[in-house]
């Protein structure tokens, strides 16, 4: 993708390296401060300055431990990158939003490590990116990338496909589906609760195709090879795909976020006509 000379979004909410989200905090850098501010108070002067690693005494020492997961620097492009595909998809939807004759509501991104505190109660970070429709915010810790990776949806559009889809989420939360398929899974059994939950991921793929219709249009950021990303994307990440990695039977009942086929289907529906009627997944079902 040819990101880097666009948009940053201004909605992303850094909490990486917050402490008290931490299951166990490493105490060696705060320990290591204390140590330092103990012999700045007895010595009255920078201490690093009697080590010799001090800047003739005019800064203090603040150095913050970085947060853990990786390479600080790495997690920073990721950032970078999350920041200018969330400005993407608030440029698309604003579109989509505006011909229709509406204001885009946009969403907040959340980054975080290890935990995070939402609307939606707390929750690690196993559980993948998610959205909370309680708050309007898309929550994601970066090391999902490297999952990604492992699952064999590497490159940057299969990053970029994942953020969509969560701010997918979004949308149907804005035009009620999220509110009105909750209180539809209370009314009916198990499997058909499952088969709603289906349905609305498959809507998220289809909408996550939408942006890149309407994005492409405005800014031309897609490279050759990109679109097959998103697929690769869609499909390793498919109930049927999990389960069988997971070393499961295939169960279709178990499915909440659809086959890797129809995942793929409704991505590529999405993209190809860009339009809300043609992603409605609950009335076209396959
Ligand atoms: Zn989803």
């Amino acid at each position: 993708m040819r990101w880097r000379d666009k948009r940053r979004s201004s909605n992303i909410e850094d909490r990486r390296g917050r402490r008290g989200m931490r299951r166990s905090r490493p105490i060696g850098g705060g320990f290591i401060l204390l140590i330092i501010l103990g012999l700045f108070l007895l010595f009255g002067k920078n201490p690093l300055n009697l080590i010799g690693l001090g800047s003739n005494g005019s800064v203090p020492p603040t150095t913050i431990p970085s947060g853990s997961g990786g390479s600080a620097r790495a997690n920073d492009e990721n950032a970078d990158f999350v920041s200018v595909i969330l400005g993407s998809t608030e440029d698309a939807w604003g579109d989509v939003f505006r011909k229709a004759g509406y204001q885009y509501e946009a969403p907040k991104l959340v980054l975080f490590n290890d935990y995070v505190q939402s609307a939606c109660g707390m929750t690690s970070a196993a559980t993948g990116p998610f959205y909370c429709p309680g708050d309007h915010k898309v929550y994601i810790d970066l090391g999902f990338f490297r999952e990604l990776n492992h699952m064999g949806a590497s490159g940057d559009f299969a990053r970029a496909y994942v953020i969509a889809h969560e701010v997918g989420h979004h949308i149907q939360n804005l035009q009620g589906i999220s509110m009105k398929i909750q209180n539809l899974q209370r009314q009916v059994s198990r499997t058909q609760a499952n088969r709603l939950s289906t349905l609305t991921e498959l809507q998220a793929d289809c909408y996550a195709g939408i942006w890149i219709h309407n994005y492409e249009k405005q800014k031309d950021i897609l490279e050759r090879g990109d679109i097959e990303e998103g697929i690769r994307a869609a499909a390793s990440i498919g109930d049927d795909r999990m389960q069988r990695q997971a070393g499961q039977r295939v169960n279709p009942d178990a499915f909440t976020h659809g086959s890797s086929a129809d995942r793929t289907y409704w991505f590529k529906v999405g993209m190809k006509y860009g339009s809300l009627k043609k992603c409605d997944t609950f009335s076209q079902a396959r």
